[in-house]
């Protein structure tokens, strides 16, 4: 079967072939995917679920690919991208998000308008979905402060609301981490008001003080390993002295030892290798099993 041409029949949004993964992700690495496909909304999305169970094709939900790590041989599968979930109501403190929507923008916008609570994610190039999955976060805060809750679609095809109770948000992982097979369509999020002077000094200086602290004139993906407790896996990484160590075009940053750059041409293998190594040394030191925060997508 040509499952391209059996996607494009089923008129469900539009489908790209043989799609380049490092067009996709910040780390700039991965082969091609099978196809990526844009569903319209949420019944072209149950439209092409049901596809996928029904001729048993593996599929992934991407969004703005700033956590994962594919392969070089690519992804034999459908990747699923929401950029058309992207709409957003905001009602005074209250704001309801689409699942493809860009976090930085929607946190610039919010403190534009005065309202506080979005700050930390000024500098977290996901999406909504994407930072839900994740709990993403910084500055002693995450989605878990702000996520009211959220719409997701169940692997029974049903329109479920998930509240923050039931979202088991904690350090890097939520619900959806544990739970894969549910899809994100939006989100609620309740911010408080708040001073715009102060807030746009908030993120002006957070943001030089990343500039100077992390490699974000190279592709990356961000902090590649948790921080275990009590520690930081970045003066771990220093003190096996790995900072600047080179894999292939994959190499720890000389700026913060928790990020791994495409330093140009980088594999994703290269990327692994580089991963595999850290872990290794970091165990046989400090006798500390490094957890990727990054996700390997198989
Ligand atoms: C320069 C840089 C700085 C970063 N700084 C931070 C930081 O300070 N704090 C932090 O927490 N992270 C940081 N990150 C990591 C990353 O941006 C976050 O983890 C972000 O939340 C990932 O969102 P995404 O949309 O890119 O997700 P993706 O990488 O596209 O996907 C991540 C996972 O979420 C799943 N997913 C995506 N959308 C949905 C959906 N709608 N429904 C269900 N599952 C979904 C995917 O299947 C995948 O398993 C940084 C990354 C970079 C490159």
């Amino acid at each position: 079967m040509n499952i391209v041409k059996e996607l494009k029949k089923l008129k469900i949004g539009k489908v790209v072939s043989e799609v380049e993964l490092k067009d996709y992700t910040t780390y700039k690495v991965g082969g091609k995917a099978l196809a990526l496909v844009y569903p319209d909304d949420i019944s072209s999305l149950k439209k092409l679920i049901t596809f996928i169970k029904d001729n048993n094709v593996k599929y992934k939900v991407l969004g703005n690919g700033s956590n994962v790590i594919f392969d070089d041989e690519g992804y034999d599968g459908i990747i699923i991208k929401l950029t058309k979930f992207n709409h957003l109501d905001i009602d005074d403190v209250k704001i309801v998000v689409g699942a493809g929507y860009n976090l930085v923008k929607l946190a610039y916008k919010v403190i534009n308008l005065g309202l506080a609570g979005l700050e930390f994610a000024c500098g977290i190039p996901g999406s909504i979905g994407g930072a839900v999955f994740m709990n993403a976060g910084a500055y002693k805060s995450d989605m878990g402060y702000i996520v009211s809750d959220i719409k997701v679609l169940t692997p029974s095809l049903e329109i479920k609301t998930l509240y923050n109770k039931d979202l088991n948000f904690h350090y890097r992982t939520s619900f959806l981490k544990e739970h894969p097979e549910f899809i994100c369509l939006e989100a609620t999020i309740i911010l408080r008001h708040g001073d715009i002077k102060l807030l746009k000094e908030i993120i002006e200086d957070r943001k030089q003080r990343r500039l100077l602290t992390q490699p974000l004139e190279y592709p990356s993906a961000g902090s590649v390993f948790r921080n275990p407790s009590d520690d930081y896996a970045g003066r771990l990484i220093e003190d096996i002295g790995y900072k600047g160590h080179i894999i292939g075009g994959a190499m720890v940053s000389e700026k913060h030892a928790n990020f791994i750059i495409n330093k140009g041409g980088a594999t994703s293998s290269d990327i692994k290798k580089l991963i595999a190594e850290i872990q290794s040394k970091v165990k046989k030191k400090f006798d500390v099993d490094l957890i990727l925060e990054q996700e390997i997508v198989e």
